[in-house]
């Protein structure tokens, strides 16, 4: 069933990104306007049922990793018992690694927990570390508690701890090498995404994204860096720091697009697949699996989506037009 996850330019899709919820406790400013957006009704948010059903047709058919998001996946009352599931599931490339996404607020309650579940590694975002900043940025006072998930998901035993920064201009380009200065502290590995237009306020501008390039050239005027070799399909590219092994990431989607290794596939909280975060086609997986469809069918959706996959997703041309879902509810 592996050809299955093939698409029309010889990508073979090996990662599965399944948002559990679009609900979210922070309202960072690149993200979700300050009022929220408009929640998915609940009666059209996949069951655990639901979800782990996809999730186990695409692992046989030879997903091998799949990331949980959101919005704050953390928000979903049963995350652990979907990662325990997620984790158990088996297919051509045996159990599937599992990791998650998230601000961190609720890992200090959740961290051993989900550990247990079989979560072995972890991103949190966090963009600054001043708490004046942060509470600007994220429109909530929670700093300490983004640092206390760090420590938790440290303390769990998780690794790699990954700590993901939007560069901003004028808003966090300041704190680039203090960020990894504290990764390298902490034993964490820091990655920075340029700005993509993803925002539910469609605010993005070109201008105010802080490029791959400049990101670097702040790093490399404090640190030797050395690049490591082939990134497969991983979105960062990596540097050693002063000869390792702490590392530093860039996530250059707009300026250097990694679309031609791409092999990402997003399930929406939904039930809606989406073969690219700027995909402006949706398969609705939802209908499937609520109108008696076997697996075979759902299977066969899983192909047809990718079918849909564009080489690349053209931010940087001027007749870009910005997916009609925010990040937080496609799953980031
Ligand atoms: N709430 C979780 C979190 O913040 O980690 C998971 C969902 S969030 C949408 C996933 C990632 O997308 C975060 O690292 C966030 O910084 C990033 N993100 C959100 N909006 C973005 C944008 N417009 N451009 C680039 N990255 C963005
Ligand atoms: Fe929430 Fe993550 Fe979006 Fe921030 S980036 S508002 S934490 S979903």
């Amino acid at each position: 069933m592996s050809d299955g996850l093939l698409d029309r330019f010889g990508r073979v899709h090996r990662d599965l990104r399944i948002s559990l919820t679009d609900r979210c406790s922070l309202r960072c400013t690149y993200c979700m306007p300050a009022d929220g957006v408009p929640w998915l009704k609940a009666s059209t948010m996949l069951t655990t049922e639901e979800l782990v059903r996809v999730a186990r047709v695409g692992v046989e058919m030879g997903i091998s990793e799949i990331r949980l998001t959101g919005g704050e996946p953390l928000l979903r009352p049963d995350v652990v018992d979907v990662v325990a599931r997620m984790a158990g599931l088996e297919g051509p490339h045996g159990h599937p690694e599992v990791s998650l996404t998230t601000n961190g607020l609720r890992l200090p309650g959740l961290a051993a927990q989900l550990r247990d579940a079989g979560l072995t590694r972890v991103n949190v975002s966090l963009d600054t570390l001043r708490r004046e900043r942060f509470t600007e940025l994220t429109r909530r006072d929670r700093l300490t508690d983004t640092l206390a998930g760090l420590a938790a998901a440290d303390a769990a035993g998780m690794s790699p701890i990954k700590v993901n920064a939007v560069a901003m201009r004028g808003v966090n380009d300041d704190e680039i090498v203090d960020l990894t200065q504290f990764c390298v502290d902490h034993g964490y590995q820091m990655r920075f995404i340029e700005q993509m237009p993803l925002d539910a306020g469609h605010t993005w501008d070109r201008n105010e994204m802080v490029t791959g390039e400049e990101i670097l050239s702040q790093l490399t005027a404090h640190y030797t860096l050395t690049e490591r070799g082939d990134r497969g399909a991983a979105p960062a590219q990596v540097w050693d720091i002063d000869g390792g092994p702490a590392s530093v990431g860039v996530i250059a989607s707009v300026t250097s697009p990694f679309c031609g290794t791409c092999d990402r596939v997003r399930l929406t909280a939904d039930g809606q697949l989406r073969a690219c975060l700027f995909a402006r086609k949706e398969s609705d997986i939802r209908a499937l699996l609520r109108d008696g469809s076997d697996d075979e069918a759902v299977a066969a959706a899983i192909t047809a989506c990718l079918q849909l996959k564009q080489p690349g997703h053209d931010i940087d041309d001027p007749t870009f037009l910005q997916p009609d879902r925010p990040m937080s509810a496609i799953g980031g």
